[in-house]
């Protein structure tokens, strides 16, 4: 019979290379449904972008076409399955968020057909939606970052809970 994990609201991991971030992310991006927000935090380097590559993949997009976002503000990718928003508000504030259409984006029609990702995302803080996931990276090496990953809502608290039974196993 299918086990059913705990909710788990928060999880705590630490990646030794790029390519352990992008495992991680790529898996959550497997198990998305659509229409969840993720939401970025971490000083510049600390690898948003390249969680973000992990989880295109995930998406079935491919990673290569995930650069960081910066001059773009926002890039819409198309997937096989699930279409990433992937959004870097590093040089917006809360109201230029809102011009860029960012709550549309996240929340509004048709957002059910796509993951969005948010770098910088405290710069838009009030806008996000009370359900998603935060991703917090910090750097504690060349090649090592921790990551605080946590999960608002019962779908994504179980979600959060089914990869933390996957790591355990
Ligand atoms: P951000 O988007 O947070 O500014 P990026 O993902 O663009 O960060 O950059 C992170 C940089 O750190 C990349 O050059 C990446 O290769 C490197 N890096 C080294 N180790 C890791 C790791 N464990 N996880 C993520 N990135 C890492
Ligand atoms: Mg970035």
């Amino acid at each position: 019979m299918a086990r059913h994990p705990e909710p788990v609201t928060e999880l705590e991991l630490r990646f030794g290379s790029p390519d352990e971030t992008r495992g991680f992310a790529r898996r959550l991006g497997e198990l998305l449904k659509g229409g969840e927000v993720l939401a970025l935090r971490g000083d510049l380097g600390a690898g948003k972008t390249t969680f973000v590559q992990g989880l295109a993949d995930g998406l079935g997009i491919g990673r290569d076409q995930i650069a960081s976002p910066t001059f773009v503000l926002a890039v819409q990718h198309r997937g096989k399955r699930l279409g990433l928003n992937h959004v870097d508000l590093y040089r917006l504030d809360e109201e230029e968020a809102i011009e860029l259409g960012l709550e549309e984006l996240m929340t509004g029609p048709g957002s059910e057909a796509a993951v969005t990702a948010l770098e910088w995302a405290e710069r838009a803080e009030d806008l996000l939606p009370l359900e998603r996931i935060e991703v917090n990276l910090s750097w504690l090496g060349q090649e090592v970052r921790q990551m605080t990953i946590s999960a608002f809502g019962v779908e994504l608290e179980e979600l959060l809970g089914r990869i933390a039974a996957e790591g355990r196993d």
